[in-house]
């Protein structure tokens, strides 16, 4: 059995204002069982979004309406009509740092994407403040966008992966991690969900060398776990943005997690109601993207990590230390360590079963594309604890004390 610290999810949609999507309720109680002991709200898909002072206010309120599982904390949005006093934003002690898009997002979203140049604006007003950006690094505009999906599911079935595939080319990843590169002289910047890592990696990497410099990287479980020779036409679950990509680019991202040039991972959990995954039809050309998962993300990236003889100690590095220092949450959590808050994942390394065989799934819609891939998982959580109180025991699959608050930094 191993005792990690808890994990720290930097990246999920939790998603509880103006939708039924997820909330927090359900949300902490998936990450719970998940042996996740604090989660980072992403400024979307919440409506109204976490771009102005009203709306953290109403996440807060929203999140002290119910029970919380574990820790929270939020991250705020940067978009063209905040961008130019950001600073307001900045300073809220409910917001940890600031999330940027520079790709477009599809309008039910309720989302804008940033230029480069507002990204580099909001970064030297964001450096200075001490907080990190986090950024969705695709660079494209939306005419691009929308032509480049026609011209790949022109002479393709709309349940074609590889249309997907081809609608999102590698090269919108590098560009903008080019602009994410370019800005982090002035802030700590950081690049969330890579999936490019043959053109990706090398840019990261030189940019790391520079002195001072503090970039960041963070690639998701799907990425590690998936590959384009693993997913069949119509399988609308996997459908994400950058999209899951080639066999031996996947085996590259685990490289660069060895070489510690991608320094962590995070879920992306991006809930939304059913109907939208289009799941009858698999029409993957119009089904709304993001992958569900919050509760299984130790098993999706232990499963693979174990196979290539990677050990919990590297867990612990990317899903607990590294996402601490990232949320400016270093001095209190990420590391088991006198003077740290108790936040505890007491987890059997050797387990391996399907987690739905011994756990029930407590995202507010369920199901989860990693079952369907996976019929045995490694890795059971036995129990959670957020500063010293046990929140889930997992060997009776029960809650206990719902201990989490919403953090202040
Ligand atoms: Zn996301």
């Amino acid at each position: 059995m191993v005792l990690s610290p808890g994990l720290i999810d930097v990246h999920t949609h939790i998603s509880a204002l103006g939708r039924n999507w997820e909330g927090y309720e359900t949300a902490t109680m998936a990450a719970a069982a998940g042996g996740i002991t604090t989660l980072m709200g992403m400024p979307l898909n919440s409506l109204p979004s976490t771009t102005t002072l009203d709306a953290v206010e109403m996440e807060r309120d929203a999140a002290a309406s119910g029970p919380l599982y574990v820790d929270v904390g939020l991250w705020g949005g940067v978009v063209p009509e905040n961008c130019h006093n950001i600073k307001e934003l900045l300073e809220s002690p409910y917001i940890f740092g600031l999330k940027a898009f520079l790709a477009p997002l599809p309008p039910a979203a309720g989302y804008q994407a940033v230029s480069p140049e507002q990204l580099k604006e909001a970064a030297k007003v964001c450096g200075p403040i001490g907080k990190p950006i986090l950024v969705h690094s695709e660079l494209m505009t939306e005419d691009e966008s929308v032509g480049a999906v026609k011209k790949a599911f022109a002479k393709q079935s709309p349940t074609s992966y590889e249309a997907h595939l081809a609608s999102r080319p590698a090269k919108w990843e590098q560009d903008a991690v080019r602009v994410v590169c370019d800005a982090s002289k002035d802030c700590h910047m950081h690049i969330v969900h890579l999936s490019d890592a043959r053109g990706c990696l090398p840019i990261i990497q030189a940019c790391k060398e520079s002195p001072q410099n503090t970039l960041t990287v963070e690639t998701c479980p799907h990425y590690l776990l998936l590959d384009e020779s693993l997913i069949q036409n119509g399988e609308v679950l996997v459908k994400c943005f950058p999209p899951i990509r080639d066999k031996e680019n996947r085996e590259l991202l685990w490289q660069g997690l060895l070489e510690g040039i991608i320094d962590m991972v995070a879920s992306d959990h991006s809930p939304c109601e059913p109907h939208m995954r289009n799941m009858e039809s698999g029409d993957i050309e119009t089904a709304w993207g993001g992958l569900s998962g919050l509760q299984y993300q130790l098993q999706a990236t232990w499963t693979d990590a174990k196979r290539r003889n990677f050990t919990p100690d590297e867990m612990a590095a990317w899903w607990s230390e590294r996402p601490a220092i990232l949320a400016g949450l270093g001095r209190k959590k990420g590391q088991i360590k006198p003077g740290q808050q108790a936040d505890f994942c007491w987890w059997d390394p050797n387990h391996r079963e399907a987690p739905n065989a011994y756990s029930k799934e407590y995202h507010r819609w369920k199901g989860t594309t990693y079952f369907a891939k996976n019929d045995s998982m490694c890795g059971r959580v036995l129990g959670t604890w957020v500063r010293g109180q046990l929140v889930y025991d997992g060997e009776k699959d029960e809650h206990v004390e719902p201990a989490g608050v919403m953090m202040t930094c």
